[in-house]
């Protein structure tokens, strides 16, 4: 049995996994706590509640995604969305205080190696997976393995520069995918449209979406 967890920059999720299938959930929130060894220890609490909620065999790992997190070194590096603008060893954190191996990722290398192992890209060796949402991430299988190049942080589309005189990026560079596509981006797309246009409709996020996961924008 695997403990998965999400660092989100609101909200932390955690489910337990048996074969590929979640069998119990949790959350608890991301901001609020004095410092990050405080996360660490809610975190900690939460994942105990979990696995003691079930009648189930012990838990042998966890494996955590979140952002700017380093698979290389298990550290999330200096995260912009997250409460805490320095490196948090999170990986070691968490494996000492549940006594099992943990391994942390980048949320978007997560989410790929879940949908290739088993979501959308079984049984390719090549794939990339786009996650879309307060900003932009990826991850990319090639030749059967995720790719994390030399420092760990590889294939980031988020912040490939689309227009070197663009938008300014919370990375700090300038016409960023992130910039445009993003929540953040496409919100700021329709303010300057409506600046020039004249206003109507709502801003994209202040009302439901019509279908849930339908790709288009109104
Ligand atoms: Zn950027």
């Amino acid at each position: 049995m695997i403990l998965g967890i999400d660092i989100g920059g609101t909200t932390s999720k955690l489910g337990l996994v048996h074969h590929g299938q979640v069998i119990a959930r949790a959350r608890i929130a991301t901001e609020g706590h004095a410092d990050d060894r405080a996360f660490t220890d809610a975190l900690a609490q939460a994942a105990h509640e979990l696995i003691r909620s079930k009648d189930l065999p012990p838990l042998q790992a966890v494996g955590i995604g979140a952002p700017n997190a380093n698979q290389l070194t298990g550290i999330i590096e200096m995260a912009p969305n997250l409460p805490w603008k320095y490196d948090v060893p999170l990986a070691r954190m968490m494996a000492d205080r549940l006594g099992v191996p943990a391994v942390l990722g980048n949320d978007a290398n997560a989410a790929a190696l879940g949908e290739w192992r088993y979501g959308a890209g079984q049984g390719f060796r090549d794939l990339l997976v786009v996650t879309l949402g307060t900003g932009v991430g990826s991850g990319f299988i090639v030749n059967g393995q995720l790719v994390l190049g030399s420092a760990g942080n590889a294939g980031e589309l988020g912040h490939v520069i689309m227009d070197v005189n663009g938008r300014a990026c919370t990375c700090g560079r300038r016409g960023c995918l992130e910039a445009y596509v993003s929540i953040r981006g496409m919100r700021q797309t329709y303010a300057e449209l409506s600046a020039v246009h004249g206003r109507s409709g709502h801003p994209i996020g202040h009302r439901r979406a019509p279908h849930r996961g339908s790709s288009t924008i109104r």
